[in-house]
């Protein structure tokens, strides 16, 4: 049996009525919303020419006005739109080989998945105050002073939030705004421009180099600061998505020494990757010496902890501006999930610093790998190994005449394999695997890719 949805015929109604309007033909129409679509589709060639008109398969037209401007200078995520190709793909039965989304294979420590469900058995599943529970505050400030050395008051300097990415668009967002200009350093995570837009803020995009590690050189943070005196926002992302750079202690006081020249500047450290560092290690940009008051630490248990679909991350920041972020949160979503918190705890009072090593160690066998068989394909050049997070960044500009975002389309036709071109991260010419996936999965991945190229040469 059918059942008729009483909302439809009035959408439809609405949407005859605004056609009507706009209209200086008459056009009249009954149905569904395809017809609706036939009906726009014939008269919005002039309609959208005075007042624009958008309009995409199987919608029901509308004038370009419903939208907020500042849509148009925000651009999708690549990735998570590949991601979702990929799913539907699989929801069609075809097994598809993705190197695309930054995800750990393997499963949340045993405590982790534990504390979840002792949570769901005790029924914890209510609101938490809006900056996180007091024993995931704790739990973060005591680790953060453990391993970093740095000192946050888990009462009012730590916000618990949806995800990395959350914390990262509310420290921007409680930060900058019209006017305001964000440095981001490329090769970047496509979310932080895209972020900076929806703030109604602009990036100055700085190029990095391989040879430099990927890493702004003091030489450039200067020069940058003093060209654009409205940077007020210093995104770092350390160790990098996409190019596995990591700045260690030395390089993190060369920046700290030139931001000590510009005193109204501040920094959002995403240290997300933190924990997946191969050789050294990654100190928090907040313990660099005079660096506390003006740096808001980004982290999360996403990477890590593989705990991706519990949406768990945390902004520690000095009080004023974690007051700020807690605000916006307070109003966009609450709080962070109670079930996540609680496993957030376990995450970070009962897994072992032994057992999250033992994860560096399986990635770094997985990125030499990679190395090695990319390394074998003709026109494919790394230029700087990764010494974090679990991404390369190859340059295979040899192959489309450079054109990175139709080889990965082809490859997903041709292979059924899914990338990501590096031009979303503002490194065009590239692409960027993600290796944190199975051994078995690389190596038909890395089959697939030499295939294909072979194929394309
Ligand atoms: N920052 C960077 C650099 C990332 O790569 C990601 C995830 N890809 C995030 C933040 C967001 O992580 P989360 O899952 O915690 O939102």
């Amino acid at each position: 049996m059918t059942s008729i949805s009483p909302r439809k015929p009035f959408l439809s109604m609405v949407a005859i009525c605004l056609i009507l309007a706009y209209s200086s033909k008459p056009a009249f129409a009954f149905g569904s919303h395809k017809m609706i679509t036939a009906l726009s589709e014939a008269t919005t060639s002039s309609i959208s020419t005075s007042i624009g008109m958008i309009n995409s398969d199987d919608a029901v037209a509308v004038p370009s006005s419903f939208l907020n401007p500042i849509i148009a200078s925000v651009k999708p995520s690549k990735t998570v739109e590949i991601f979702s190709l990929v799913k539907e793909m699989e929801a069609a039965g075809e097994i598809v080989t993705s190197l695309c989304v930054g995800e750990p294979d393997f499963l949340p420590p045993q405590a982790v998945l534990d504390a979840t469900i002792a949570a769901v058995i005790a029924g914890d599943t209510k609101y938490t105050a809006v900056t996180g529970t007091a024993d995931l505050r704790n739990a973060i400030a005591a680790d953060l002073k453990r391993r970093k050395g740095v000192e946050y008051n888990p009462a009012n300097e730590i916000v618990v939030g949806n995800g990395a990415k959350q914390c990262v668009y509310q420290g921007v967002l409680a930060t900058c705004g019209k006017g305001d200009k964000v440095l981001v350093p490329a090769p970047y995570w496509p979310s932080y421009p895209e972020m900076v837009s929806l703030c109604g803020a602009t990036s100055v995009i700085v190029e990095t180099k391989a040879d430099d590690g990927y890493l702004v050189t003091p030489e450039v943070l200067r020069s940058s600061l003093e060209e654009n005196p409205e940077i007020k926002l210093i995104i770092l992302c350390n160790p990098s998505n996409p190019t596995g750079g990591v700045y260690q202690l030395e390089k993190l006081q060369a920046l700290a020494n030139v931001l000590k020249d510009f005193p109204k500047v501040l920094v959002l450290a995403d240290e997300i990757y933190e924990r997946l560092v191969y050789e050294g290690d990654c100190p928090a940009f907040a313990s660099v010496d005079g660096m506390f008051s003006r740096t808001m630490t980004v982290n999360g248990f996403s990477k890590a902890y593989a705990m991706t679909g519990m949406r768990l991350g945390y902004v520690a920041a000095p009080q004023p501006l974690a007051r700020a972020i807690t605000t916006i949160q307070s109003q966009l979503t609450s709080c962070a999930g109670s079930l996540s918190q609680a496993a957030g705890v376990a995450a970070l009072t009962l897994v072992t610093d032994e057992e999250l090593d033992a994860n560096v160690e399986i990635m770094r066998e997985k990125r030499d790998y990679v190395l090695d068989e990319l390394s074998k394909i003709p026109g494919v050049s790394i230029s700087m190994p990764p010494n974090g997070a679990f991404y390369v960044l190859p340059d295979v500009s040899a192959y489309f005449d450079g054109d990175d975002t139709k080889l990965c389309l082809e490859l997903l036709k041709a292979k059924k394999m899914a990338i990501v071109p590096g031009s979303s991260f503002g490194a065009p010419g590239t692409i960027r695997l993600s290796y944190a996936t199975s051994i078995e999965e690389l190596g038909i991945a890395m089959t697939k890719l030499k295939e294909f190229l072979a194929d394309n040469a």
